[in-house]
């Protein structure tokens, strides 16, 4: 669309000065192919046309809170929107049915009062403010009129308020479906309260977010008949399990470990833990308190939330006990031993900690020296114990470690977080994109085709099999001489064409991906070692062993025919299970989308940079949603669904023997409303038509 072509002498324009910085002006003179400019902050500037967006001069002054009904759709003018709306503290708009949430870093008065929730049940969507609210109001009602499942999106990058999000929905939802208080303790109650279990365990600080959440997470709620809430189910996939025994500055582990070590004295001498400082796992970060936290607290906080979710006394010792455990062993450093390649635990605070690790996980102390510090190996002659050297030693301890908190957390790392993100992109672009596409073909609607950011290639890349980078992966852990250099050149040489795919220059074994949200670096290195989600035998049984059952339970024996058949499957490959069914789950359901998003880096209120925001609104595909929706009709309904939501508008043609187009046809042209277009088997309706059509429901 050649916009410049409708810019004239008094026009008013966005001219920009650096990228993504933009001024206001108005058109002083054309000569050619240059128009002299304006400018609001008082300066005159010649500019060539095409470099020039027409600006709605007459666009409140607060911002419109859809904008599909914006005058003009270019990326300046959007930006604008929303900066002044969050300069309002506006924090959410739509954008025809998706709703951009931009986080505040700072709480908003009264944005998620009970009274807010009261003004938002059951309104017809655009009457009130965007708000999270809205469209949980709206999934909701979805479900009950058309006894279908509905999902809501929660998409964005790291630290621009997913999590938040999901809090308000659920919160929300439980409103909506909620049960008298005097039922006692409620599902609702417990889904809420997962909620700062789950963080306690599966949420660190990282440079981009305090409380990044280092899992996904898919949450089910289900409903009666009623829309009363009548269960729920929570999903977790891959916690990131490096994190348990590395991180770097100024980052730290999983917030539980300093909890548990801000826990009572009484508690704190049972664990016989003390100062985070002394933890290895810990310590390699000079990050231990965050700002705003108060971990003595929070640590009691968890507990009240286990208790309501429904984990007792005895399983929250055991919980605890394992989650002090491994900072104990991460304590345990080994010395060359005489023998060589042999190692032994090194000194007397060393031996503490082996005790103390041991006698939390209530296994016995030497068989847990020797699972760390032996291994079996399986001649096709004998079975021989091989002995560690201290590296070794330490690379099992690591191992063991990471095993136990991932069982612990009922999981799995960076890269699937990555991939989770590139599939829920795709099915978004799908929804929005081709689906209404090919809906306006089949419908025998004109419709011009719109480009998009299509990342099929990237799941292609990642997941195709054969070829993709999962399945070379999964090849190269079966392979006996295959190492992480090996596995690296390998996809060097088969994707050096690929636009996807980058080899960083003199990189010897890592790589990048150009995922939607921007390139990712990967380390090979780690990448072998993480997908082998294989438990060696000697941790294996020295856990199973544990008279802890809550420890033992962790690690089942393995059924004899499971072990022979060395039937292979990697974290990458059932990873990649998990997901299609939960793709097939989300396809199966009417979708909505949130798009959160980052007003700026250094995670403060108020500052709004326009480059970070334009970053994600481009990769997000929100820009082409706004073209698609304003070009299109945003609510689609069957001609069945249609009369059996507004038949009652028109009962005389309900009595009337027409085919059901001719009806729906009726129905319309008696309600005198402007902007629908009537297909083969479905009614397509302009922005707010659906909400007019509801109201005239309502009042009638
Ligand atoms: P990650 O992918 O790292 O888990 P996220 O998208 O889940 O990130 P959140 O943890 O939800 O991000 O948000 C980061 C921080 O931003 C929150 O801890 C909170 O301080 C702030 N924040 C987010 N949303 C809101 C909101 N609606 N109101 C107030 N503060 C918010
Ligand atoms: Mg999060």
């Amino acid at each position: 669309m050649d916009q410049s072509a409708n810019i004239v002498v008094g026009s008013h324009i966005w001219v920009g000065d650096l990228e993504s910085v933009w001024i206001d002006g108005v058109v002083l003179n054309i000569t050619g192919e240059d128009a002299e400019i304006q400018t609001s902050d008082g300066r005159q500037v010649v500019v060539k046309l095409s470099n020039l967006y027409l600006r709605d001069a007459e666009a409140p002054a607060t911002g419109i809170d859809d904008m599909t009904r914006m005058s003009y759709l270019n990326e300046p003018g959007l930006l604008h929107n929303l900066a002044t709306r969050y300069g309002i503290n506006e924090i959410y708009t739509y954008t025809g049915n998706i709703l951009i949430a931009i986080n505040p870093f700072q709480s908003i008065e009264k944005l998620y009062d009970a009274c807010v929730m009261e003004q938002y049940k059951g309104a017809p969507i655009g009457e009130l403010k965007p708000h999270v609210f809205a469209i949980a109001d709206v999934a909701y009602r979805a479900m009950i009129n058309y006894g279908k499942s509905n999902s809501i999106l929660v998409s964005g990058e790291s630290g621009a308020g997913k999590t938040e999000t999901t809090k308000m929905l659920m919160c929300y939802l439980a409103f909506l479906g909620g049960h008298a208080a005097s039922e006692g303790r409620t599902v609702e109650q417990q889904v809420l309260e997962s909620n700062p279990v789950l963080e306690a365990f599966g949420n660190a600080k990282t440079v981009r977010n305090n409380n990044s959440s280092r899992f996904g997470k898919f949450v089910e709620i289900q409903f009666d008949k009623n829309g009363r809430i009548s269960g729920a189910a929570i999903r977790t996939y891959l916690l990131e399990r490096s994190r348990v025994c590395q991180i770097s500055d100024p980052e730290r582990n999983y917030h539980c470990f300093y909890l548990l070590c801000a826990a009572p004295p009484q508690e704190r001498e049972k664990y016989k833990l003390g100062n985070p400082k002394s933890f290895h796992y810990l310590n390699q970060s000079n990050c231990y308190e965050l700002t705003g936290v108060n971990d003595a607290h929070d640590y009691l906080a968890t507990k009240r939330a286990m208790d309501i979710v429904g984990i007792c006394e005895q399983e929250q010792d055991a919980i605890f006990r394992v989650v002090a455990a491994i900072l104990h062993l991460g304590n345990i450093d080994f010395a060359k031993g005489e023998e060589s390649d042999s190692s032994f635990v090194k000194d007397e605070e060393s031996k503490f900690h082996l005790d103390m690790t041991a006698e939390l996980l209530m296994c016995d102390p030497q068989a847990l020296e020797d699972a760390l510090c032996k291994r079996m190996m399986i001649t096709p002659e004998d079975v021989i114990k091989k002995s560690l050297d201290p590296l070794g030693a330490t690379v099992s301890r690591d191992g063991l470690a990471k095993t136990i908190y991932s069982r612990l957390f009922d999981c799995f790392e960076q890269f699937c977080i990555n991939y989770t993100n590139e599939k829920l992109q795709q099915h978004f672009n799908q929804h929005v994109f081709k689906m209404e596409q090919e809906e306006y073909v089949r419908e025998e609607i004109d419709w011009s085709y719109i480009e998009f950011v299509d990342n099929q290639d990237v799941l292609d890349l990642i997941e195709k099999k054969p070829g993709g980078i999962i399945a070379l992966l999964d090849e190269a852990c079966i392979l006996p001489k295959s190492n992480h250099e090996s596995f690296a050149q390998k996809l060097y040489q088969i994707f050096k064409n690929h636009k996807r795919f980058i080899k960083p220059k003199l990189a010897r074994s890592e790589f990048a991906i150009v995922h939607y949200a921007g390139d990712v670096l990967y380390q090979s290195e780690h990448f072998l070692d993480k997908n082998k989600d294989y438990v060696v035998p000697e941790h294996q049984d020295l856990l199973s062993a544990s008279k802890c059952s809550f420890v033992a339970g962790l690690f089942p024996p393995f059924p004899e025919d499971m072990a022979k058949s060395s039937k292979f499957s990697s974290i990458g490959s059932r990873f990649k299970l998990q997901l299609q069914q939960l793709m097939e789950t989300l396809n199966s359901t009417e979708p909505h989308y949130i798009r959160c998003v980052k007003p700026n880096t250094v995670l403060q209120p108020a500052i709004f940079e326009n480059a970070t925001v334009m970053q994600q609104l481009r990769s997000g595909g929100v820009l082409e949603a706004v073209r698609i929706k304003c070009a299109g009709y945003p609510t689609h309904r069957t001609f069945s669904e249609f009369l059996s939501r507004f038949g009652v508008l028109a009962p005389e043609v309900l009595e009337g023997d027409y085919e059901e187009k001719v009806a729906c046809g009726k129905i319309l042209e008696k309600m005198g409303l402007k902007g629908y277009l009537i297909g083969t088997s479905k009614i397509f309706l302009r922005g707010n038509l659906m909400a007019e059509l509801d109201a005239k429901r309502t009042k009638r």
